[in-house]
């Protein structure tokens, strides 16, 4: 006998009912089939919905009644024969009538039983079943509607009856033996009280109908077929880069759908167990994926210790706590006692050591109930304040990593909540079950879908990290790093297993976000549909995104944007800069930024605020971290102005050469800022922070070359044209330089802690003196690299090497 189960959305219409009808002839080749149908997808909650709004005299559930109406008789139109048709529409219209009078009498009592409540959500699988069974006599098949009232026996417990198998066995066995059709149609989730009344299985509770019945045959397997391929490693739906798990043990799965993955109802494995039924989950839409299959043993292992991630939501905490608990005896089985009388279903349970509370979770919907049994159980303990009256906190989600090996590897507790910490997850609450299958953690249910996809690119993906990138700045450097970015993603992808996405991006005017990632081939068309840009606005929008490894990446030069960084570090969102303001600002904010990277675990790098994209601060951080020390550093620092000392000489003008810097980009906006020495102060304080030590900007002396008159011009043309004024101060610095044989370098110092920049005259033998074009260099002396120091040299400036720089940053977060 094949037994086999179709959930609501594999007979959603009649297109889908007409798959099933085609999965059923093939295995009748094999069998005779019994076959347990759920109701027209949504059907239940439409049932729901109507019951509720007529108890409480709200008429929508009339046009519900409708959309029913013409929903089932749409599948009977389109599935059967005109000829046929008739007898079967009149019988299911009868059916909704009965429906009808039944809500038209909760709307007339204005109350709702539980009683009345099964009866009324029985309509959807009893609908379903007749309209399937009657399309497959319609196709000429040899088919009957049994009625699971009659074979599957329960208690009383409406909404979630417990069915009595010795008597459910003995009449489903019965029913086969005399019954030998080749096609038997089941409605799935109704059964039947003692006393006769309709009852449920539970919500999802088709799937342990088909159990029921396969325990009861004593069948060697069992098929459900649904709306994707098997039970996946987390719920397909949140985490994209989920895959179905090909073999699965009882216990596992069990747990899975304990801890919230739908895909199989949480009661459905008992029976199949006991028995050792293997069940097959397939997919009703791609039949010959192989899909999940679940049993005692696993026919193929595999390696990784974790089988899955599931997640609950609507979860509440309620915590039972006080003074007088500690060491008391009896308190634990007051408490669950109560909430066994309830018939609250506990679903995660800790305690504190300490004993002095004792935390459960529980569905939100039995909230209220809970702490109202729970705060009269203990009334005379919480008016002797020995206990506080419960503590109820909701809006929270349990995470559950699952694995039958997990108790057989250490470190996997330390990896998930690493893993969370990483993201900025706060935990609420923890639990291992002893059986060591599981471990679960309540959170925000905001977190749910970051902590599922952390988690799962941790445990599944081969380490392949998704990074998410908030980009402000698309000018120079912006643009030429999103270019860098699209032309990179593939070999990122394959060879650094590193994901990166454009997931907000900001100009001065707009800014834009896109969850899956910006299509960097159209990104300035999509900013022009943006929102306009404030710094709140952007970061507001990446912490409701709550996205996984966020990066904040500033590639402007604006103060207002780096007074921001703070904030992202504060929500553990790492913070990447080509911009100097922060860094170079006072040491107390420099400081601060650099605790509260530590403090949240959130990389906080700006490797081209020095040498563009050369790797100064990275070697610095190196040599620092391995317990080195820097005496004494040396630098060319600015491209520009090695630029413009490189090209001024007896047949050029210091204003052509200065002016040809700016055009050709070598030099800030305002080429003031270069020549007055203060671009080099900010990296020279930058890198003596970094070296350990403690400097203002305001404590390197400036040895500046340019004539007070340059220094004090209020417009980039008066700084021009003063350039031209005292064109003979230049000439005269450039004669002086070759007389000696020397040339014009802008050096950066710093010994014995005392800093200074200026123009220096650079003999011949000098490190410096063969720095070309607008390169930078760097010398750094130290405990190790005394009499040679460590030198770093080589382009120091242009978009496109800063723009690398920046990526070479985030690529230092991935790897992390
Ligand atoms: P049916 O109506 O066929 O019984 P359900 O809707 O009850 O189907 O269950 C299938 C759904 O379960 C999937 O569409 C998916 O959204 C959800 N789901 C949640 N977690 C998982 C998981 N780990 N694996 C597969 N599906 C899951
Ligand atoms: N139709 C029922 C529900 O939606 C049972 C099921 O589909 O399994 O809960
Ligand atoms: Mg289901």
């Amino acid at each position: 006998m094949n037994i086999i189960k179709f959930g609501g959305t594999s007979v959603a219409n009649a297109q889908n009912i007409a798959r099933c009808i085609t999965i059923i002839k093939q295995k009748k080749q094999e069998a005779p089939v019994v076959v347990v149908v759920s109701a027209l997808g949504g059907v239940t909650d439409l049932l729901l919905a109507a019951a509720i709004n007529a108890s409480e005299k709200n008429e929508d559930y009339k046009p519900v009644l409708q959309q029913l109406e013409e929903r089932h008789l749409e599948v009977i139109k389109t599935l059967l024969p005109a000829t046929e048709q008739s007898s079967v529409l009149s019988h299911a219209k009868r059916e909704l009538n009965r429906l009808e009078t039944l809500l038209d009498g909760c709307y007339l009592l204005g109350e709702l039983s539980e009683r009345t409540k099964d009866l009324i959500l029985s309509f959807g699988e009893v609908l379903s079943s007749y309209i399937i069974s009657e399309v497959l006599k319609g196709h000429g098949e040899d088919a009957v509607l049994a009625d699971s009232r009659e074979l599957i026996k329960t208690n009383s417990r409406f909404g979630k009856a417990v069915v009595n198998f010795e008597l459910t066995n003995s009449l489903i066995a019965g029913y086969f033996a005399e019954n030998k059709n080749d096609i038997t149609v089941l409605p799935g989730f109704i059964a039947q009280s003692g006393d006769g009344y309709t009852t449920t299985l539970g919500r999802g509770g088709s799937d342990y109908t088909a159990a029921i019945i396969a325990a009861a045959l004593n069948v060697p397997s069992l098929e459900i077929w649904t709306d994707v391929n098997g039970i996946y490693t987390a719920n397909p739906k949140l985490v994209k880069q989920a895959e179905p798990i090909p073999y699965i043990t009882f216990e596992e799965a069990m747990e899975l759908s304990h801890f919230g993955a739908k895909v199989l109802y949480p009661p459905t494995i008992q029976p199949i167990l006991t028995k050792d039924i293997t069940l097959h989950i397939k997919n009703t839409f791609e039949p010959e994926a192989h899909g999940s299959t679940i049993s005692k043993v696993p026919e193929v292992k595999s390696q990784n210790p974790i089988r899955g991630i599931s997640n609950v939501d609507d979860i509440t905490l309620i915590t039972l706590e006080g003074p007088g608990m500690v060491g008391v005896a009896g308190f634990s089985k007051r408490l669950f006692e109560v909430i066994s009388k309830e018939n609250i279903n506990v679903i995660f349970i800790t305690q504190a050591s300490s004993e002095h509370s004792i935390c459960l979770g529980i569905v939100d919907a039995e909230a209220k109930k809970a702490k109202a049994a729970i705060d009269a159980e203990f009334d005379f303990e919480i008016r002797q304040l020995k206990i506080y009256p419960a503590i109820i906190e909701n809006g929270l989600s349990i995470i559950a990593v699952v694995g039958e090996n997990m108790k057989n590897h250490q470190g996997l507790s330390g990896r998930m909540f690493s893993t969370l910490g990483k993201n900025n997850i706060n935990i609420r609450a923890i639990a291992q079950g002893a059986s060591e299958r599981n471990i679960s953690a309540v959170i925000d249910s905001r977190d749910v879908k970051k902590a599922l996809n952390t988690l799962h690119e941790t445990f599944f993906e081969d380490a392949t990290v998704q990074l998410n990138l908030f980009v402000m700045g698309v000018g120079n450097v912006g643009e030429k790093f999103l270019d860098q970015i699209k032309s990179q993603y593939a070999y990122l992808k394959d060879n650094l297993r590193i994901n990166v996405r454009i997931a907000g991006l900001s100009n001065s005017r707009k800014m834009y976000f896109e969850e899956e990632g910006i299509d960097l081939n159209n990104y300035k068309t999509a900013l022009e549909t943006g929102e306009p840009t404030t710094t709140d606005g952007f970061i507001a929008a990446i912490k409701q995104l709550n996205l996984r490894n966020s990066i904040f990446v500033d590639n402007t030069a604006s103060n207002v944007v780096a007074a921001t960084y703070a904030q992202y570090l504060k929500n553990s969102i790492a913070v990447v800069t080509c911009n100097k303001v922060a860094c170079s600002s006072e040491y107390e904010n420099y400081k601060l930024l650099k605790n509260l990277s530590r403090q949240y675990n959130a990389p906080f790098l700006f490797e081209t605020n020095v040498g563009a994209g050369l790797p100064i601060i990275d070697t610095l951080k190196n040599l620092i971290a391995s317990g080195d020390r820097v005496h004494k550093i040396q630098a060319v620092l600015s491209g520009s102005l090695n630029f413009i000392f490189n090209n001024f000489n007896e047949s050029t003008t210091f204003y052509d050469v200065v002016k040809q810097a700016q055009t050709e980009g070598y030099t800030e906006p305002d080429p003031k800022i270069d020549l007055s020495g203060i671009d080099v102060k900010r990296k020279l304080v930058i890198l003596i922070r970094e070296s350990g030590y403690e400097m203002e900007i305001d404590d390197i002396e400036n040895r500046s070359f340019l004539p007070q008159q340059s220094l004090d011009t209020a417009s980039v043309d008066d700084f021009f044209d003063s350039l031209t004024t005292h064109a003979a101060h230049f000439n005269e610095l450039y004669a002086k330089a070759s007389a000696e044989g020397s040339r014009l370098k802008f050096v950066a110092s710093f010994e014995n802690g005392k800093a200074n920049v200026g123009l220096q005259f650079i003999p011949k033998d000098h490190p410096f003196y063969n720095l070309e074009g607008k390169d930078n260099i760097v010398l750094f002396y130290t405990d190790r690299y005394v009499d040679q120091p460590l030198l770093i040299k080589g382009a120091g400036a242009g978009a496109a090497v800063t723009a690398s720089g920046i990526f070479a940053d985030i690529i230092r977060i991935g790897n992390k």
